[in-house]
């Protein structure tokens, strides 16, 4: 790891502001790294710590990330990276339930598409804290000898009605004081699989009459007959999360803690543990400290899991990457990128006190990216057909459209030119309202990169739509050409050849939830789908877009910006996802 001094980026938050003082006071100085996770003795035979702050992202492994997830991923990495630190990528995969193989796998694509690793030339920084059940299950042992847990006998009723309430007191189990050695011997039985599930229960022994509830005698293990996705059958009793992730960060030397607001009341039994076990020689000095910062809350999604569980497992959705989630995988086949995030993450900030975040302000991050990003395509998403009369039957003429109006050096690519064109719907008009400017039956247009049309009339079909569009064109208008410009029109509209065109589908996406907040005021936030959140349409594209690859993107001129699906995209038969629209409708 290099010597030298980060460079620290704007964007302060309080957070930031914590690392730094802790830098600056060289908190962190005297830690040291044996080079894996381990317990005290196994860090005082490593090195001091060339990380100079250790962080973590620890998603449980049981659902897809969501964007709340990115915001943590953002700020626990971004830490690491921006002073000279490291970022653990940690599972916190010891509930036994409803974790796999599938869910560790998309959460670690999902960090590495947001664009971070944990491997570091270090070595790899992705960990399990199942892999410590052999030590909590120790500390846990080193409570009971020390006189700070005790097995309770209680069933899981009365241990509720004498934990007490906000206003009033708990009361003390009868078992609570149970000797040292009765409860060794007992929870030594749990381990062994003497006791039936949920028969009894170690706890931290701390004060039934504490003002904060989680002080009143926390569980720390409970016994549990539950197959494990890493530790197979070798365990019938499991760490509860409170007592287990205080113990993962401080084997793994992390410095900041950073969890979400509803911890923050956890703190204090954090603290308790760690200084416990640190007294018993268990765990390396300086400790872990907790940090709370304040979750995201974005309008029209539901960022939990157990939703978004719902929302596939009862197919309101087709599955974890539907583009209308708002998980990392839905986002991304949706066409959002990973700079988008980051923009969005910096925009929005880190802040102490919960709020709703407007959805439209990733939309906006999205499109800013996107409209640097997006290389320009043209695409005529409700066709009807133009033809030039006085254009010749078999001519094909090239024309050139800037791939990019932002950046030249793109280059310009080749659009053809014939007879018969397809343009949108909406670009004609019989009867046309104030203001408008595109094909009228008398009106003039420019075809976008080619001639000055004059329409001459249109064809009906039975029900009178508008089925053809007949006009003349100007041959000396051509754009690019000297003297293009000599005809000056209003409207500019944009056209695809038929005899060219690549026929596609295209996904138009609107919003799951038709309302700011889905199950507000605790109704069933399924009675706030959208029943119209997908609309499938055939399209006509520039000949060009034919041979798109799946997530390749691009903004269809006018329309918004869009990307090529990821599962039914294929060479020669695109099918497009609509990103996001542009900001602004079209308004000539
Ligand atoms: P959910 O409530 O959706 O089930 P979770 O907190 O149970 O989420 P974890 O897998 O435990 O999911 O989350 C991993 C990390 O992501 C945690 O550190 C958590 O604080 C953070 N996180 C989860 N949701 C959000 C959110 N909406 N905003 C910011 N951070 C979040
Ligand atoms: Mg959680």
């Amino acid at each position: 790891m290099s010597a030298e001094k980060t460079p620290i980026p704007l964007g302060s938050n309080f957070i930031r502001a914590i690392v730094e003082k802790d830098l600056e006071q060289g908190v962190y100085k005297s830690r040291q790294w044996a080079g894996s996770p381990g317990d005290a003795a196994h860090h005082a035979a490593g090195q001091p710590d060339p990380a100079k702050i250790r962080t973590r992202f620890p998603p449980e492994p049981n659902g897809y990330l969501h964007i709340g997830h990115a915001k943590s991923i953002f700020l626990n990495f971004g830490l690491a990276r921006d002073y000279g630190g490291v970022c653990h990528l940690r599972f916190d995969d010891t509930n036994p339930e409803k974790e796999s193989q599938e869910y560790v796998d998309s959460i670690s694509d999902t960090v590495k598409w947001l664009g971070f690793d944990w491997q570091t030339p270090a070595g790899s920084h992705m960990f399990f804290a199942s892999d410590y059940f052999d030590f909590m299950y120790r500390a846990a042992e080193s409570l009971i000898e020390h006189g700070h847990a005790y097995v309770d006998s209680q069933t899981a009723e009365e241990m509720r009605a004498s934990r007490g309430t906000l206003t009033e007191a708990g009361k003390n189990s009868p078992w609570r004081d149970r000797t040292v050695t009765e409860n060794l011997n007992l929870f030594r039985e749990m381990r062994a699989g003497k006791h039936a599930d949920g028969s009894l229960v170690l706890r931290a022994k701390i004060d039934m009459t504490s003002a904060n509830i989680n002080l009143r005698d926390p569980a720390v293990y409970r016994i549990k007959r539950s197959h494990h996705h890493n530790t197979g059958d070798t365990w019938c009793i499991y760490p509860m999360y409170t007592f287990a992730h205080p113990i993962e960060d401080a084997l793994e030397q992390i410095t900041h803690s950073i969890c979400t607001l509803e911890f923050e009341d956890q703190r204090p039994f954090y603290d308790w543990i760690l200084a416990r076990l640190a007294e018993a020689g268990l765990l390396a000095d300086p400790l872990p400290k907790q940090y709370e910062f304040a979750r995201l809350n974005l309008t029209y999604v539901m960022l939990s899991k157990r939703k978004l569980i719902e929302l596939v497992e009862n197919k309101h959705v087709n599955g974890w990457d539907d583009p209308r989630l708002p998980t990392i995988a839905g986002t991304r086949r949706r066409g959002y990128i990973a700079e988008g995030f980051k923009l969005f993450t910096d925009r929005i900030g880190v802040s102490k006190a919960d709020s709703w975040i407007e959805y439209t302000i990733l939309e906006d991050c999205m499109r800013e990216v996107l409209n640097e990003a997006s290389e320009r395509r043209i695409a005529v998403l409700d066709p009807i057909k133009l033809v030039i009369d006085n254009y010749a039957e078999n001519q094909t003429e090239d024309c050139f459209a800037p791939n990019h109006p932002l950046k030249p050096e793109l280059g310009k690519r080749v659009v053809p030119l014939t007879k018969t064109l397809w343009i949108e719907r909406e670009d004609f008009m019989e009867v046309p309202s104030k203001g408008y400017f595109r094909l009228t039956p008398e009106g003039m247009v420019r075809l976008r990169y080619g001639y000055v049309v004059k329409c001459t009339g249109c064809e009906k079909d039975a029900e009178g739509n508008v089925t053809v569009v007949h006009c003349e064109y100007l041959p000396d208008t051509k754009s690019g050409t000297p003297g293009s410009d000599s005809v000056k029109v209003k409207g500019n509209i944009h056209w695809v050849s038929v005899a060219h065109a690549c026929a596609a589908e295209v996904r138009l996406y609107d919003r799951l939830f038709k309302v700011a907040h889905p199950g507000a005021g605790d109704t069933d936030y399924l009675n706030d789908i959208n029943p119209e959140s997908v609309k499938v349409i055939s399209v006509q594209l520039e000949p060009s877009l034919k041979d798109a690859k799946p997530e390749d993107k691009f903004q269809f001129e006018r329309h918004g910006y869009f990307v090529a699906d990821s599962h039914d995209s294929h060479s020669g038969r695109p099918v497009f996802n609509r990103t996001v629209t542009l900001r602004d409708a079209w308004q000539k």
